[in-house]
């Protein structure tokens, strides 16, 4: 069944035309690659020095990519998107956090965000985290090494409090992935997690980063463990979103770098993860986190294909907010389980997350272009609706 990724009528139906004006002029703008590197070197410097320019911040791009400052902000987009038939992943945006009284802040922050899930979303709702936020990336480098076993019982004890909660509430959690350097830490920490919490089905979700040359490898043996140790399997599965940053350090570091040589081998080791998933479906769930139409379309056409339900809870799609409403409205309308990234949090800690968003659509001319073709055709079409 091919999907109506064009359906701009249908995608952009919540926008007023003042917001389809912004949403044009920002995806206009982050096609300018220089512009976008030089004015986010200057917000992160402003930022250091303190100057007042969250309200510009937040006038200007929080807006476009995060759903508020706080989960009660958060609530009017998640009524909206559900009358399109997209759920919510509510995403607290911390992350490179150090020290305890930080640490035990998102904690706390995240008992909140799954409670807030358990009673707004019910069962089959998606909790995700960042372990950065949760933990010294110092301390994640070095579990990374697996020397380390002891300082992190405080960031294992509590990330077993989230998986409990998460499971009591009949949701799944999501750990992000991160920079390569710490990924081996997260990895480390998450896989007893999925061990001890996977018995019946996927609580825990780990990350798969396909641009990394190693993936597929890493996928194999974690099937394999799963067999041996009968547990299932939850996989979140993107292309990755710290290129540059890995290639930089890769060369500065003089290592070879863990990413892929081109897009072409990055696709194809998401497509060869996602059939792999698919073919050891009977204990693998894969949330398909792309805004790539040729993946999307591919996986959904097979789920049909072999006569899977669109509703099956072992697959979900996932766009970001603000991002591909074409292809999340369109895969809801069509029946399947959709759910929009929300992130959410104070300006300032939004902040990574919206540099990496700026910075990442003007680095792919499609992304951004993709869109802002998007918003033209609406635009247009609108306006021959108006005569
Ligand atoms: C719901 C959701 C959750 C996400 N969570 C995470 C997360 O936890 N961790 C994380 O790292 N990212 C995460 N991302 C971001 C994701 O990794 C991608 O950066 C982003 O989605 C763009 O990839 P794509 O598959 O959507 O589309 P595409 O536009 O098809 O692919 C772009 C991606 O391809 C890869 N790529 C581009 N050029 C090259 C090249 N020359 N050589 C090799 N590879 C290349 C890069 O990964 C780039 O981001 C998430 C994305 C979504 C939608």
């Amino acid at each position: 069944m091919a999907m109506n990724f064009s359906d701009t009528k249908l995608a952009f139906s919540l926008l007023t035309p003042a917001q389809m004006r912004r949403y044009a002029l920002l995806f206009q703008l982050l096609q300018y690659r220089r512009w976008v590197q030089i004015g986010v070197a200057l917000l992160l410097q402003a930022h250091k020095w303190k100057l007042p320019i969250h309200g510009l911040i937040k006038r200007n791009l929080f807006h476009y990519f995060c759903g508020g400052e706080t989960l009660q902000e958060c609530v009017p987009i998640l009524q909206k998107l559900r009358s399109k038939g997209v759920n919510g992943i509510l995403d607290y945006a911390a992350e490179a956090k150090s020290g305890e009284v930080a640490h035990a802040q998102t904690f706390s922050q995240l008992q909140e965000t799954l409670s807030f899930c358990t009673t707004s979303m019910g069962p089959g709702f998606f909790g995700v985290l960042k372990l950065s936020a949760l933990c010294d990336i110092q301390e994640l480098e070095v579990f990374s090494t697996w020397q380390h076993t002891h300082s992190c019982t405080t960031v294992q004890d509590r990330l077993a409090q989230l998986c409990t909660q998460t499971q009591t509430g009949k949701g799944s959690l999501l750990i992000d992935a991160e920079e390569s350097w710490i990924q081996y830490g997260i990895d480390a920490l998450t896989l007893p997690l999925m061990e001890r919490f996977n018995k019946e089905r996927a609580v825990v979700y780990i990350t798969l980063q396909m641009y990394r040359c190693d993936r597929l490898d890493f996928l194999r043996q974690l099937l394999q463990q799963a067999k041996e140790k009968k547990f299932f399997i939850g996989i979140k599965l993107v292309r990755g979103a710290y290129m540059e940053k890995e290639r930089a350090r890769a060369l500065a570091h003089g290592y070879p770098s863990p990413i892929q040589s081109s897009k072409a081998h990055t696709d194809s080791a998401y497509e060869a993860a996602l059939d792999l998933c698919f073919a050891e479906r009977d204990i693998v769930s894969v949330l398909v986190a792309t805004h790539n139409e040729v993946s999307t379309q591919r996986f959904a056409d097979l789920l049909l294909r072999e006569g899977i339900s669109p509703q099956d809870t072992r697959y979900a799609f996932s766009q970001l907010y603000g991002m591909s409403d074409p292809i999340s409205f369109s895969l809801a309308h069509a029946g399947f389980r959709v759910c929009k990234y929300i992130p959410y949090g104070s300006v300032a800690e939004a902040l990574p997350y919206l540099t990496r968003r700026a910075l990442e659509n003007s680095a792919m001319r499609g992304s951004a272009n993709r869109e802002f073709q998007w918003i033209q055709t609406e635009m247009a079409r609108r306006r021959r609706e108006k005569g």
